[in-house]
C-alpha cells in the first residue's frame, strides 16, 4: 500500500477514486444528508400541521452521530428533539442545539442541576419520581409518561389521582403527557386490539385532566411505527426514530412500507492486506474456516468493537467491494474482518469495502445486515461504534 503522504483523499495510486468522496481512514460511516432532508419533508407530510417531528436523536442519532444530525435537523427547522439520558441532551446543549431537549429516561437526582442549568426536559418516571423532582426546589421542565400497557415507565393510566397531584406540585412545570405503545408495529388483531386500549387508557386521563379544569398539556404518542400504522393519534409531536433514518425496523417492514424513506448511513471500511490462502490451512481465530481449495481473502480494517455484529461471523454476513459481494469468511475480529475475494480479481489493499450501503448495483442495507444478526436496525445502527469516523456526502 503507497499512501502519498500529504494525499488525504485515501488514494490507492493504482485506481481512480473519486477524492471528494472518500476520506482517510480506516472505517466510517457516511451520512447523506440529502437523504435525511427527503424523510424529514415525506414524514412532516404525513402529519397535521399541528404535529410537530420530535426526533429520537438517543444512542448517538441511532449510530449517525447526534450532533451533526441534530444541527441538520435545527437547520431544516426543527426545535424539538429526544434523548435518553441526561448527558446526551448536555452534550447537544454544549454543541449549541437549540429548542426543547426531551429526556425519555431516568435522571439521577444528583444530575437534576443538569436539566436546570441546561434547559432540559426531564420525563416524569411514575409518581415517586415526580415527588422526587418536586423536592429540588427549583423549577423543572417535565413531560409525564404515562402507564398505557407497556408497563416499562410511566405513572399507570388508572392511578388518575396520582397524575392530578402531580399537576399540583408547585416546582414542576409540566409542558407535556405522553404514552408509548409497545405493539404498534404489527397490525395483527392482537396487537390493534391492545394498541388501541393503549390510546382508550391515554385519553381517559387526558379526558379526566381536562374535566377537572387543568390546561392541556403537549400530548404525544406515536413513535415511527405510530405515525404510519396509526395516524389519527398525531398529537403535539411525534418521536419518530428509525424512519427519520429511512429504514424500519425490518426488512419486511422496509419492504412493505408506503413511504418512500431514503437509507441515511453508510457503513465503509478499507481492505487493508490481500493474500492467498492453501488447500489445508485455516484462516481467522478459532480455525473456523478451513481452506479446502486456494482462495484469495481479503482483511478488512473493522470488527466487533465498531458495530459489526460477531453474528455475521462464518458466512452469515457479507460485504460489497468493486460492486460485487464477498462473504465474510472466520469469526469477525474485534477490530478486522477477512472475507472471500476468489470471486472479484481486482481486488487491492485501499480498496473500499461496504458494510451497510451500495458498491455498484449492490446494496446491503442495515435491514438485511440485521436479518443476518437475527436482530432489528434499531439495534444495528444504534451500536455502531464511537471509532467510526461520521461524514456527510
Ligand atoms: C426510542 C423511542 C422512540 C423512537 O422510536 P422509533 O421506533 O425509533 O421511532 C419513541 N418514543 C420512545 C419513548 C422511545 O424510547
Amino acid at each position: 500500500m503507497d499512501y502519498k503522504s500529504n494525499d488525504k483523499s485515501g488514494g490507492t495510486g493504482t485506481k481512480p477514486v473519486n477524492k471528494k468522496n472518500v476520506p482517510w481512514g480506516r472505517a466510517w460511516i457516511e451520512l447523506d444528508g440529502a437523504a435525511l432532508r427527503y424523510n424529514v419533508s415525506v414524514l412532516e407530510a404525513l402529519l397535521p400541521d399541528t404535529c410537530e417531528l420530535m426526533p429520537a436523536v438517543k444512542a448517538e442519532a441511532y449510530g449517525h452521530g447526534a450532533v451533526l444530525i441534530s444541527k441538520e435537523l435545527n437547520q431544516l427547522g426543527i426545535y424539538s428533539f429526544c434523548v435518553a439520558t441526561v448527558a446526551e441532551g448536555v452534550e447537544l446543549r454544549r454543541n449549541k442545539i437549540k429548542g426543547e431537549i426531551l429526556i425519555l429516561g431516568y435522571t439521577y437526582p444528583e444530575d437534576f442541576y443538569l436539566l436546570h442549568q441546561y434547559q432540559l426536559i426531564q420525563t416524569v418516571m411514575d409518581y415517586e419520581y415526580a415527588q422526587t423532582l418536586n423536592d429540588y426546589g427549583k423549577k423543572l421542565k417535565v413531560h409525564i409518561a404515562v402507564d398505557t400497557g407497556m408497563h416499562r415507565i410511566g405513572e399507570r393510566c388508572e392511578n388518575i389521582d396520582e397524575i392530578l397531584d402531580m399537576f399540583e406540585m408547585e416546582n414542576l412545570i409540566i409542558e407535556g403527557m405522553f404514552t408509548h405503545l409497545s405493539a404498534d408495529d404489527v397490525m395483527e388483531p392482537r396487537d390493534i386490539e391492545f394498541t388501541r386500549s393503549q390510546i382508550r387508557n391515554f385519553y381517559k386521563v387526558v379526558d379526566k385532566l381536562e374535566a377537572e379544569g387543568y390546561p392541556r398539556p403537549r400530548l404525544h404518542l406515536q413513535s415511527s411505527y405510530g405515525m404510519l400504522n396509526y395516524p389519527e393519534v398525531a398529537e403535539s409531536y411525534a418521536r419518530v426514530g428509525i424512519a427519520l433514518y429511512g429504514v424500519l425496523s425490518t426488512q419486511k417492514d422496509t419492504e412493505n412500507c408506503k413511504l418512500p424513506l431514503k437509507p441515511v448511513l453508510s457503513l465503509k471500511t478499507r481492505v487493508t492486506t490481500v493474500r492467498t490462502v492453501y488447500p489445508g490451512e485455516a484462516v481467522g481465530y478459532g480455525m473456523q474456516y478451513q481452506v479446502e481449495e486456494e482462495k484469495r481473502i481479503a482483511s478488512l480494517a473493522i470488527g466487533y468493537a465498531d458495530g459489526l455484529p460477531r453474528s455475521l461471523s462464518n458466512g452469515a454476513g457479507e460485504v460489497l467491494i468493486c460492486g460485487c459481494r464477498a462473504p465474510i469468511i472466520g469469526r469477525v475480529c474485534m477490530d478486522q474482518t477477512i472475507v472471500d475475494v476468489t470471486q472479484i480479481p481486482e481486488v487491492t489493499a485501499g480498496d473500499i469495502a461496504v458494510l451497510i450501503g451500495t458498491s455498484g448495483e449492490e446494496e446491503i442495507s442495515a435491514a438485511d445486515v440485521a436479518e443476518q444478526a437475527g436482530t432489528i436496525t434499531n439495534e444495528i445502527l444504534s451500536r455502531m461504534g464511537s471509532r467510526l469516523e461520521r461524514i456527510w456526502i
